[in-house]
């Protein structure tokens, strides 16, 4: 389903992304890994195009979006696609973003009838279902303010599913969260991948790699060092930076 190549970034001088290669098939959950600065914002951030990179390709469900130092081209090329490609990616923050100022029901409802133009009954009856189904199903009149930060957050994952996206896309959904509160996400997230939703998700949470990702990728300095299956990379890592820091996180 997504396909990512040459993936180039830069800010200023600093080298972000060196180069990524990442392959994710339809039905799988991948786990990125690695130190603070590797990169795995940015990554995420250029697969969903909320950052522009400087080369490489990013395909997703047969839609490219190539980027080439000065293409004016490619640029041509790319603006429908980087549109269709944007209308089947979800993305889960780490600090949840929910609207403050809009019930939850309101919240997942939001986008559907202003984006895909869903007639608000028809968008109000999934956005229940989707309640119910990440355990909220009581609480559609609440505002976020009312609900702790693992109830924000599942409020969070449900307005993304809103819009039905081929491709969910996690950025440490629970390092905001007090301790007690990870597990009730993490399970979430787990039922999405039993449904067989294809995720992407950056985490430090090393028993749900182990649990529920297909590969786990193992980022440092922009570079993709160590990729496979959970078994492998997680018990066994050949690179010592990658083992260094599984040591640090465990
Ligand atoms: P963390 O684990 O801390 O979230 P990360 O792996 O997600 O780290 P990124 O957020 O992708 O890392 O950042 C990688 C590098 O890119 C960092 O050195 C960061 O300072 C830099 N960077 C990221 N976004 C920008 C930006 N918009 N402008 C300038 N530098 C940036
Ligand atoms: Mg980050």
């Amino acid at each position: 389903l997504v396909r990512v190549r040459g993936l180039r970034k830069s800010f200023g001088g600093n080298v972000v992304l060196d180069g990524v290669d990442l392959d994710v098939r339809e039905g799988e959950v991948t786990v990125l890994l690695g130190p603070s600065g590797s990169g795995k914002s940015t990554l995420l951030r250029c697969v969903n195009h909320l950052e522009t990179p400087d080369a490489g390709f990013v395909e997703i469900g047969g839609d490219i979006v190539g980027y080439h130092q000065n293409g004016a081209r490619l640029h041509a090329l790319r603006s429908r696609a980087v549109t269709r490609q944007r209308a089947q990616v979800g993305m889960v923050f780490q600090q949840f973003n929910l609207f403050p100022h809009m019930t939850l029901l309101e919240n997942i409802t939001e986008a559907p009838v202003a984006v895909r133009r869903l007639p608000r009954k028809q968008a109000a009856a999934r956005a229940r279902e989707l309640l119910e189904r990440v355990g909220l199903g009581s609480r559609e009149d609440s505002y976020p303010r009312q609900l702790s930060g693992g109830q924000q957050q599942r409020v969070a994952i449900a307005r993304a599913l809103a819009m039905e996206p081929r491709l969910l896309l996690f950025d440490e959904p629970t390092s905001a969260l007090d301790p007690e509160l990870v597990g009730e996400v993490l399970a979430v997230i787990q039922d999405l991948a039993l449904g067989g939703m294809t995720m992407i998700v950056v985490t430090h949470e090393i028993g749900f790699a182990r649990k529920v990702a297909d590969t786990v990728v193992f980022l440092d300095g922009g570079r993709i060092i160590e990729s496979g299956p959970p078994a492998d990379v997680l018990t066994d890592p050949r690179h010592e930076r990658a083992r260094s820091f599984l040591a640090a996180v465990l």
